[in-house]
């Protein structure tokens, strides 16, 4: 198998670096996980994070749960467990919070896009962490995706909140056909999710890779997009987050936000 390696022996340095920076900036703080801190790039949260007080409940419980989740480290989800990436990975667009939507300025894509060479849809997949599996074939933003959904608690095991990672723009009729379902299983690290990207994809076949950052009460998966509600008609959504990063409207009451795949060691080409 050709392909280039990933940087298996200078990552465990970096993250191990970023780690003790990290440690080094939260001791004694670990209540207070500000975006610019050292060793981290900014996650994209909803918009009362943003409008709170640092002494806000939710402040507070976002950031105790962010400081946890972050602790999880993911694998390529290309990565088939040898530490080789396929050759036929070619590049990441849509970076993480770049713009994107018809009002250019106001959205911007929370999550990356890897996309493959030659319109090629055989593609395997990975689980990048472990968690409960479940598949869904009803939403016309991503096609079919699969998420996989992780608890994040605290030292005295109390629930802090849902890391659910999706992984979009997939073709589970063939992964059916070929007798793969995952829906309601729990599965590993590096474990095989998928055979098939959709072939049909603007733009080529790519996989939407997005991490959301679930409050634990929250259930909805779809309805995390405030998009989903509409622009209008309802008073209680957000037209835009005041962070540092946006995302049109938005319910303010629906999850944490997402995350940027570096805050959990994912270096993508
Ligand atoms: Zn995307």
């Amino acid at each position: 198998m050709t392909g280039y390696r990933i940087q298996r022996r200078i990552t465990p340095l970096i993250v191990g670096l970023m780690v003790a920076l990290f440690a080094v900036a939260s001791m004694g703080t670990l209540s207070d996980v500000s975006d610019d801190e050292a060793g981290v790039v900014p996650d994209m949260l909803t918009p009362v994070y943003y409008l709170a007080g640092s002494a806000a409940p939710f402040r507070i419980a976002v950031d105790q749960f962010i400081a946890h989740a972050r602790q999880i480290r993911f694998s390529h989800p290309f990565d088939d467990g040898t530490g080789m990436l396929p050759d036929l990975l070619t590049h990441t667009t849509g970076v993480f919070g770049s713009v994107k939507g018809p009002n250019q300025g106001s959205q911007h894509h929370p999550a990356v896009d890897l996309y493959v060479t030659d319109r090629i849809s055989d593609v395997a997949l990975y689980a990048a962490h472990d968690g409960l599996v479940q598949t869904y074939r009803d939403a016309a933003k991503y096609r079919h995706y699969l998420s996989i959904t992780k608890e994040i608690v605290d030292e005295g095991g109390s629930l802090l909140g849902l890391i659910v990672t999706l992984y979009a723009h997939l073709d589970l009729d063939r992964d059916e056909a070929s007798g793969l379902n995952l829906d309601g299983d729990v599965v590993q690290q590096g474990d095989l999710l998928s055979r098939h990207l959709y072939a049909g994809t603007v733009g080529g076949p790519h996989l939407h890779l997005e991490i959301r950052y679930y409050r634990p009460t929250d259930l909805g998966v779809e309805t995390f997009y405030g998009s989903r509600f509409g622009p209008s008609g309802n008073t209680n959504l957000t037209l835009a987050s005041e962070g540092i990063w946006s995302y049109g409207s938005w319910h303010p009451d629906v999850g944490y936000g997402f995350a940027d795949p570096r805050n959990h060691g994912l270096n993508l080409p």
